[in-house]
């Protein structure tokens, strides 16, 4: 195959794209020394203590819940996207544990229509109390608008720029919600390698910080927006509601979870894919990243999972393959990319003038336009 020369013979990350470099080997530095760390990714150490850890205080949480179930109406908030996982919890914290919980679904206005539709075929077979909060779309629309337009840097990601700062909005309206309920348990069905930022809990100090960025004090942004984002004195005189992330040290099996919700009829099959019902943003900033940095940023995540099985290595290069030009020409979600680009008022070519710009400007600029084309 013609380029595999650039990309890491061990894993699938490729020479000049996120601060990445081959050896006379062809090995990457990742594959070299595990500690390697850059702006958009390095590998949190999960000991098996920190896993037992979490696991003896989940258990600890259910014995908790249990004894408070009589006096409240809900024992907890399940926050619920309509993707398999957070389905697949729901179900779970319903069926297997036997607790009340509330589901929460944030709507920033830019989750698939499948995402929708799974929300409503699993409310058909499951009894619970569903809240969509829908209040913060416009704050979630503009905020995404400025990422696109003043994202600068030659090193972090759009994609990850953007997937931390519209988490800290989520998170930050789920505490709100769970506070209004007088609610001390939120869970996420994160999965296990969604542990970039946190591992099975949200810290309760980043809980009680303030989790506005900087630049909502712009005014492209009010008062109606900073008002979404919880402070410390909201803290005043609540406790600070925990948020736990229970895949990362339950048991977790992907096909299981496929399984599970499909054979429960909780969703269509074929309905669980992610990349099916992950929001229509993501498309947007992956389109954006692959021509700006000549890779996608999910690789970083990918070639994790491959140095710790091998043997998938081969599955992911040829998904690699197959999705870089597609999402290169923006037509990955198409529909998905189009709906982001016109409500944040970017055309195509808008956002390829400004991805030049910075590819012109950028020190390895020769490596990347020849990794934006490798495929
Ligand atoms: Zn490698």
């Amino acid at each position: 195959m013609i380029n595999e020369q650039y990309i890491c013979k061990n894993c699938i990350l490729i020479d000049g794209s996120f601060g990445i470099e081959l050896n006379s080997e062809g090995i990457c530095n990742y594959c070299e020394d595990p500690t390697y760390k850059t702006t958009n990714w390095w590998k949190t150490q999960i000991t098996e203590e920190m896993k037992e850890n979490g696991l003896r205080d989940w258990n600890s949480v259910i014995e908790l819940m249990r004894s408070h179930q009589k006096e409240k109406k809900y024992d907890c908030i399940v926050g619920y996207s309509g993707g398999k996982d957070s389905t697949a919890l729901l179900y779970t914290v319903i069926h297997d544990y036997g607790f009340n919980p509330l589901a929460v679904t944030i709507d920033s206005g830019f989750i698939p229509d499948i995402a929708f539709e799974n929300i409503k075929d699993t409310l058909k077979k499951i009894s619970v109390d569903h809240i969509v909060i829908d209040g913060a779309k416009e704050t979630f629309r503009k905020l995404y608008q400025w990422v696109f337009t003043n994202q600068d840097s030659n090193d972090l990601t759009l994609t990850r720029n953007l997937c931390d700062n519209c988490g800290d909005l989520v998170h930050s309206l789920v505490v709100r919600e769970a506070m209004k309920h007088d609610m001390d348990i939120i869970l996420f069905g994160y999965s296990p390698d969604e542990i970039r930022r946190y591992f099975y809990e949200i810290p309760q100090h980043e809980i009680e910080h303030d989790w506005k960025p900087s630049f909502i004090n712009r005014e492209s942004f009010t008062e109606e927006d900073r008002k979404h984002y919880t402070t410390p004195e909201d803290f005043e005189n609540h406790t600070v509601p925990r948020i736990l992330l229970p895949y990362h040290v339950i048991d977790y099996n992907e096909e299981d979870i496929i399984q599970l919700i499909e054979s429960k009829n909780l969703v269509k099959k074929g309905n669980s894919n992610t990349l099916k019902t992950s929001c229509h943003v993501i498309a947007a900033a992956l389109f954006y990243d692959l021509n700006r940095f000549g890779a996608l940023p999910y690789s970083l995540q990918f070639a994790e999972l491959i140095r710790q099985d091998p043997s998938i290595r081969k599955k992911w290069l040829i998904t690699l393959k197959h999705l870089t030009p597609m999402i290169r020409e923006g037509k990955f979600n198409e529909s998905g990319v189009n709906f982001t680009l016109e409500k944040i008022g970017l055309s195509r070519e808008a956002i390829l003038s400004i991805v030049q710009n910075k590819v012109n400007q950028d020190p390895n600029r020769d490596k990347i336009i020849r990794n934006i084309n490798l495929f």
